[in-house]
């Protein structure tokens, strides 16, 4: 029993890669040896339907003609058994007859909208974030689909960044556990199953810290920090499984991610050994003309391919160029044929070369699509991604007799913003609003009143009079505020980040009705409401849910779920604390320290600390943590320390607590973060009912990259912290690791 085995952490598993199949590479092989250099180039190609609504392509679309002329290797954006039978036959009129790959971004749910995949994050639920990959991807394949283009791992710590929706937040361990979880739901038992659907981890790599928070801004990153937070989650998805991984629009360190060949060809298909293929990301072979990285397109071309972009999204450059680079001994017709042969290896993977339809049936589409049980599952998931910030006087959960309830605000009867960004649903109809959620719970028991008070960005408050008087007509107020579904996402940045328009103040104005007030903060990514968080009675975040919306946050208003999300990223005071993240470092003036009053490392005018912390959300009922136990408080490098503590639900109610393991490396030859996020689990327990739980500590969690880069652990002092939230340590200890 190897040593080396006892520390591999479950995340962090080097997993061998998988021994490709002997019988689909001699396939392959024999496939290429009878391709032309053209036919190989346009496996290599992608392209996008540019007609989704009437079909899959305008009449007389050349891409028509470029698929049976076996010049396109995969399309996305075509939906559907019909549209992708359609194009299927094109690229079987082909000389080779290659399939088609068809490609889309499932991102949160097909035709079931699932919650935005932040939302997700807050479940700190593997088994959730799972389902919802799982219904998403058998919705998807049964609709014609091979592919998605997810999950993205993409860490951010900048809630400016429209795409923090799409991500597992700020923190390394999660988003690891997460981007592993997707891979799992969206490729279920394989590949070759025709309810599952290739991931695409994307995007490689940094694509998160673009500076500023603007999307497509240039990451400028220590190699510590790359390797330390931003690729971990990556290498988790590839353990996973992943057969895919996209790259991203980014210059890293002066390198545009697309033509960086030290992430697609040192690191990714080198050390990782990754053996499926990398597509480019929309056109960004192409924009590394205006980065001023590549002189045209034929220069791009070469740069990426040379890099190790296997497929060009929509650019046109590999197509238009690629021959001619070949032919001048610009790129190595070798280094194009490895780029086809990990292309038509995940074609034979899935079946596509003995039925290229498989997944093209209209009957198995009209089944799958929209169940019953699909629409549970994304109940299930919208409700476990519900965060409950606060909660005075224990207002909530709402009694069923309370009487009357007045729904206000701009959210309130909204279904289309519940589908959030990146829905690829093509009706709003089925996306229950919250006031049709409360209606379905309530019929006939509470008496529900509506007004809009206002709009979401618009700033007029003419409708303020309508809702304070509903509001003085109710027994308790419920706000849906927040933004529209198309404010965070890709290209959404936003420099200001407070809850848009004059809703704080339609807040204000109801609440000085003196009436209860009950805010749902209906959102892509973190928002400033300062105001509200100190006024309100309660409020949750209910992120954008999906389909399932109104009735998730009708059961949790009315405890028939008692809510137990954590928020996956810190939630800032005011834009001028961004970043702000729980896992930062000492300065040599911190906050708390005794000396230099006033030349600490603080401002003048904002606590350091976040409004809400990383991990923290609470709960109908009550959890207590005690009994701390380490089985030994020296610990050799090859040794595991078990840790054991009782967790008590005092409350009166049944309920989730997820209990969070952070570890600090007190002084090391690299200077470590305060804390960091080093396991967590879920727990369930009944009203009264305690609980043992256990953690191990392994070698792999006290580790780090020392100043030559070398994954080590250092003989020294580590505080070990157990709490609720990464600002709410309920127990510590300190242990010793010894040589
Ligand atoms: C996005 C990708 C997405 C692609 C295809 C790009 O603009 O950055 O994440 O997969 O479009 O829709």
């Amino acid at each position: 029993f190897s040593v080396v085995c006892l520390f591999v952490s479950s995340i962090a598993a080097a997993q061998t890669p998988k021994k490709t199949d002997q019988s689909i590479d001699s396939k392959v092989n024999a496939l290429l040896a009878k391709m032309t250099l053209e036919e190989k180039i346009g496996q290599l190609n992608q392209y996008t339907s540019d007609r989704l609504a009437t079909g899959p392509l305008s009449p007389n679309s050349s891409k028509y003609e470029d698929i049976r002329n076996g010049k396109v290797g995969s399309m996305l954006n075509v939906r559907g058994a019909k549209d992708t039978r359609m194009l299927q036959d094109m690229a079987m009129q082909s000389r080779l007859k290659i399939p088609l790959l068809f490609g889309l971004d499932v991102i949160h749910g097909y035709r079931v909208t699932f919650p935005i995949p932040l939302a997700e994050a807050a479940s700190w639920d593997m088994n959730t974030v799972e389902l919802s990959a799982r219904v998403a991807g058998k919705e998807a394949a049964a609709a014609g689909q091979h592919w998605t283009f997810a999950p993205m791992v993409d860490i951010s710590r900048d809630p400016r960044w429209g795409r923090v929706m799409e991500g597992a937040g700020e923190d390394t361990y999660l988003g690891s556990s997460i981007a592993a979880a997707r891979v799992k739901g969206f490729q279920g038992k394989g590949l070759g199953n025709t309810d599952a659907v290739m991931a695409c981890v994307k995007h490689f790599a940094a694509y998160g810290a673009a500076i500023a928070g603007r999307d497509y801004n240039t990451v400028d990153m220590s190699d510590r920090l790359l390797w330390e937070v931003y690729l971990p989650p990556f290498k988790a998805a590839l353990d996973a499984g992943a057969a895919t991984f996209m790259n991203s629009f980014n210059d890293l360190n002066g390198t545009p991610a697309t033509g960086n060949a030290y992430l697609q060809r040192d690191i990714l298909k080198g050390k990782w050994n990754f053996q499926g293929f990398v597509v480019s990301d929309w056109g960004s072979i192409r924009e590394m003309i205006p980065h001023g990285f590549a002189k045209d397109g034929k220069d791009a071309a070469r740069l990426a391919l040379n890099a190790g972009s296997d497929m060009d999204m929509e650019g046109r450059c590999y197509i238009d160029n690629l021959a001619a680079l070949v032919k001048e001994g610009k790129v190595s017709e070798s280094l194009i044929n490895d780029a086809v042969k990990r292309i038509l290896r995940k074609k034979y993977e899935m079946g596509l070369f003995d039925d290229p339809y498989r997944f093209s049936d209209q009957k198995r589409e009209d089944a799958v699509l929209n169940s019953a049980e699909n629409k549970k599952a994304a109940l299930e998931v919208a409700k476990k991604s519900i965060v409950l910030l606060k909660n005075e006087s224990q207002l909530l959960p709402l009694n069923k007799n309370a009487g009357s309830i007045a729904v206000i605000g701009p959210l309130g009867k909204s279904s289309e913003d519940m589908k959030g960004f990146w829905s690829v649903t093509w009706d709003n109809d089925h996306l229950v609003s919250l006031y049709e959620g409360l209606d379905n719970k309530l019929k006939g028991i509470v008496k529900l009143s509506y007004a809009q008070g206002c709009d979401v960005t618009d700033t007029s408050k003419a409708g303020f009079a309508e809702a304070v008087n509903a509001a003085r007509n109710a027994d308790v107020v419920v706000m849906a505020v927040g933004e529209k579904f198309d404010m965070t996402g890709e290209a959404k940045s936003r420099a200001n980040i407070h809850l848009p328009g004059v809703q704080e103040e339609l807040i204000q104005a109801v609440k000085a009705t003196g009436k209860p007030v009950v805010v749902l903060v209906m959102a892509g990514r973190p928002l400033i409401f300062n105001w509200t968080a100190d006024h309100a009675d309660a409020i949750l975040y209910t992120w954008w849910l999906g389909s399932e919306a109104g009735n998730a946050i009708a059961d949790v208003l009315f405890g028939d779920y008692n809510p137990a999300g954590k928020l996956p990223m810190s939630f800032p005071r005011a834009e001028g604390q961004i970043p702000v993240f729980y896992n930062h470092k000492n300065t040599g003036r911190p906050a708390s320290s005794d000396h230099y009053e006033q030349y600490r490392s603080t401002y003048l005018d904002l606590p350091n600390s976040p409004r809400y912390s990383f991990g923290y959300g609470l709960s109908y009922t009550k959890f207590d943590m005690s009994d701390l136990k380490l089985d030994k408080s020296k610990v050799t490098q090859n040794d595991v320390i078990k840790v054991s503590f009782t967790l008590k639900n005092t409350g009166k109610s049944d309920g989730e607590e997820v209990v969070q393991l952070y570890l600090r490396d007190m002084v090391a030859s690299v200077t470590r973060p305060v804390k960091e996020l080093k396991d967590f689990q879920k727990v369930f327990l009944k009203a009264g009912e305690s609980k043992t739980i256990n953690f191990t500590i392994t070698k792999e969690k006290l580790s780090f990259y020392d100043q030559k880069m070398n994954w080590i652990a250092e003989p020294g002092e580590f505080d070990l912290m157990i709490g609720n939230s990464s600002d709410h340590i309920l127990l510590e200890q300190k242990f010793e690791l010894v040589d």
